[in-house]
């Protein structure tokens, strides 16, 4: 099998970097579609049209109205047709960044992803996660290219919840538990290849540095501080995971996640990352991997506050049909769980869930002693 290893053209991580979007935007094109919600156009619209419009670059601003879904991209799509846009920039959350990907790809146009928290490692990557209207998912959407820029700006990273920034370290901790499943199943990642020593190697050092970092980041996070422990993660979150994720691969992790939208109620108050920690969890279970390992996961996720039980993500009543669905949505043959080293069936998804939950309290009770 040959080997792929893709990543965006540029990388630009630093406090206040926002300041000088226009000088990284200017060689990428004149006219700029910029697109963000309203929270996001209240919080840091001036500094982002200024700087653009410093360099000469003309702005187009789309409201972005919250949910990647075909919709909204045929909507923003529909409106710019027209205006010879050359460049698209996508400021906000995940489902933003999604959005500005494949608005870009539409329009023929260079694109810029700039996320205002480090929630996931949607960022860099060449594909959009589409989700119907109501936020169900829906499907991969690939594209020729990653980002033609990314970039990051720890000061608007540190000002944002903190909630954001640990559920970015839960979606980061996957990335190498099921990049090392896909490598161990000589499997293909998103990237369309095996995985280079490169990608191996990122995707082992994004583990290392939130075991390292995640802990004082989220310590300063909370008081909007920057310090090199957040540069770290925030790096890590975003670029390691990024990178790890789509040239290693994703499995179990990320299919059970995508599992949990087929239900309905409160379990969709969690955020991406904060879903997938559970996911990596069961994952871990389901590999059977070294106790040790398993209690370091779950111990760095209590400190920071990602769910580790059912009761955590809200499934505490959750009956075993429900349970039954969202294993089977994740073991449907177009999911990630087909990169893990052996056949996954639906029902021992259901027994690493409800045996995560059993671990985990034990887990948190031996913490409280
Ligand atoms: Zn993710």
């Amino acid at each position: 099998m040959e080997k792929t290893f893709i990543s965006p053209s540029k990388y630009v991580q630093g406090s206040n970097v926002i300041e000088k979007i226009g000088s990284y935007v200017k060689p990428l094109g004149t006219v700029a579609l910029v697109m963000a919600d309203d929270f996001v156009w209240e919080l840091l619209g001036d500094k982002v049209v200024g700087s653009l419009e410093k360099e000469g670059i003309k702005v187009e601003k789309v409201v972005f109205q919250g949910e990647s879904s075909e919709n909204e991209v045929i909507r923003i799509i529909d409106n710019a047709k027209d205006k010879n846009i050359g460049v698209c920039i996508g400021i906000g959350g995940g489902k933003a960044i999604d959005t500005v990907k494949a608005v870009g790809y539409g329009l023929h146009s260079k694109w810029v992803t700039v996320p205002t928290v480090a929630a996931s490692d949607a960022p860099t990557s060449a594909l959009s996660v589409i989700y119907s209207d109501e936020g169900v998912f829906e499907s991969y959407k690939f594209y020729p290219q990653n980002p033609d820029l990314v970039l990051v700006d720890t000061k608007v990273i540190a000002e944002a919840p903190t909630r954001f920034f640990a559920a970015g370290i839960g979606d980061a901790l996957a990335t190498w538990v099921e990049g090392r499943a896909t490598i161990e199943a000589r499997k293909k990642a998103m990237a369309g290849g095996g995985a280079t020593l490169a990608a191996t190697a990122i995707a082992e050092k994004c583990w290392d540095t939130l075991f390292a970092y995640g802990y004082s980041a989220v310590q300063a996070v909370e008081k909007n501080a920057v310090t090199p422990a957040v540069e770290a993660v925030v790096e890590a979150n975003t670029l390691l995971s990024g990178l790890g994720f789509e040239s290693a691969g994703l499995a179990a992790a990320h299919a059970i996640h995508n599992g949990f939208t087929v239900l309905h109620g409160e379990i969709h108050s969690l955020m991406h990352g904060e879903k997938v920690a559970f996911g990596t969890l069961t994952q871990l279970i389901l590999e059977s991997r070294d106790m040790d390992e398993i209690d370091r996961f779950i111990e760095l996720c209590v400190q920071i506050g990602l769910p580790t039980t059912l009761a955590e993500i809200k499934l505490e009543n959750a009956s075993m049909e429900d349970l039954y669905k969202v294993a089977e949505a994740a073991c449907k043959p177009d999911e990630t769980m087909n990169n893990m080293p052996f056949e996954v069936t639906p029902q021992m998804v259901v027994d690493a869930m409800l045996t995560a939950d059993q671990y985990a309290k034990k887990v948190k009770e031996k913490m409280n002693k």
